[in-house]
């Protein structure tokens, strides 16, 4: 849409990439909340579909604010291309659903956020699609269920709720040798922590109602890949299907951008803070934090990441009852299954996020009855550590 000098720094991306003004010379960017577009005369209709005219011809394929959303997210990503969708899901689900037919083979990691899990496990299922699901961790098993031809991977790294990491370069050395793409749901590293096309994956989805809104006003989501990924293959499947983003969520994410860096910051600060205390407290069972030294995959994560994130995951003693004791005290973070937000959120996935899975498929992912996921807010770190070391004292 605009000329962006290649030469801009993040920060001056995140708040003016992708920006085009109208002639009424706006500084905030417009929203656009209409539908559809009128044409000069019936041959400027026509060029506008068969392909010669690129202009906006209806807002369920393109907008002008949702555009700048798409760009904005592109640029900073390093994608060469973006497309925004209605929700996170509707994201993993195009990502995914564009790319496969029946007979397809498809691999996962088992430690997924539930929805996506749903769509991996159970639906792909319904069309023919055969899934192998693997430990992401373990190279081994990724070279075992790779070894045949695979249209395409999908893994969460860090993982929802467990914070598995998963090996990036590895996993996508593996997926091309078995002529697929790989699809990186980035959520939880969000788009400045960790570069899964750098690192050599292929598409990358974003739940934007996280940190990219981060306070908690609208749901959107985006696919980020390659031009012919999103010309070919995602842009027809969006544009018939119709998930697409409302332009007045994409506004408000082209606001969460503009204050992204500042925010995941200091949440990854907080978030530092808050796992070193629970570490430390000996009513806390296991604390999982990438930036710690005891994080399993903590040294993978120091490649890969370029912070621990902005969850905390821990196990109070105690097991359900100890985990609702301690929810039950908190006077601060509230109980909310949400993440990414300015408001610290705490949840029990094995009751909410994954409470449609078995417990054996549960405990194969590394999801206990006792554990929680912490998502570290932007309040006073202290006043966080205040909160949890006095529903601690409760739940002991
Ligand atoms: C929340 C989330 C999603 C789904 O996003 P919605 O915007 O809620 O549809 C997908 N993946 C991960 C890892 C998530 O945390």
């Amino acid at each position: 849409m605009t000329d962006i000098p290649e030469n801009w720094r993040l920060s001056t991306q995140l708040v003016r990439g992708g920006s085009a003004r109208t002639p009424f010379c706006e500084t905030s960017e417009a929203l656009f909340l209409n539908s559809g577009y009128v044409y000069g005369s019936a041959e400027e209709a026509e060029e506008s579909f068969d392909g010669t005219r690129e202009r906006f011809v209806y807002s369920r394929f393109r907008n002008p604010t949702v555009a700048m959303f798409e760009d904005r997210l592109a640029l900073i990503e390093g994608a060469e291309a973006c497309r925004a969708t209605a929700s996170g899901m509707a994201a993993v689900h195009a990502a995914i659903l564009s790319q496969v037919r029946a007979g397809d083979h498809v691999a996962a990691s088992r430690a997924l956020f539930g929805s996506c899990l749903w769509i991996i496990g159970d639906l792909l299922a319904r069309y023919g699609v055969e899934v192998t699901f693997v430990d992401g961790t373990d190279l081994d098993q990724w070279k075992a269920a790779l070894a045949r031809p695979t249209r395409c991977v999908f893994i969460e790294t860090p993982s929802n709720p467990t914070l598995e990491i998963i090996d990036i370069p590895a996993v996508a050395q593996l997926t091309h040798a078995a002529g697929g793409l790989l699809i990186v749901d980035n959520v939880f590293a969000t788009p400045l922590l960790q570069k899964p096309l750098r690192l050599g994956a292929d598409v990358v989805v974003y739940s934007a109602t996280k940190h990219i809104d981060g306070q908690g006003r609208c749901l959107g989501g985006a696919v980020l890949g390659s031009q012919a990924f999103v010309a070919d293959v995602l842009g027809p499947y969006l544009r018939h299907t119709g998930p697409c983003l409302s332009p007045f969520n994409a506004w408000l994410l082209l606001k969460g951008l503009e204050t992204l860096e500042l925010r995941v910051s200091r949440h990854v600060e907080n978030a530092g803070k808050v796992a070193a205390f629970l570490e430390g407290h000996a009513g806390v069972e296991r604390v999982l934090y990438p930036a710690l030294a005891s994080h399993p995959q903590h040294d993978l994560a120091g490649r890969q990441m370029a912070g621990g994130g902005t969850i905390v995951a821990f196990t109070p003693k105690g097991g359900k009852p100890g985990a609702y004791r301690l929810l039950n005290a908190l006077k601060l973070i509230d109980i909310s299954n949400n993440l990414g937000d300015a408001k610290s959120l705490i949840t029990h996935p094995w009751t909410t996020t994954h409470q449609s899975r078995s417990p054996e498929e549960k405990l194969g992912m590394g999801i206990t009855e006792g554990g929680l996921r912490l998502s570290v807010g932007l309040e006073d770190p202290q006043d966080l550590i205040d909160d949890l070391a006095n529903a601690l004292k409760t739940s002991s």
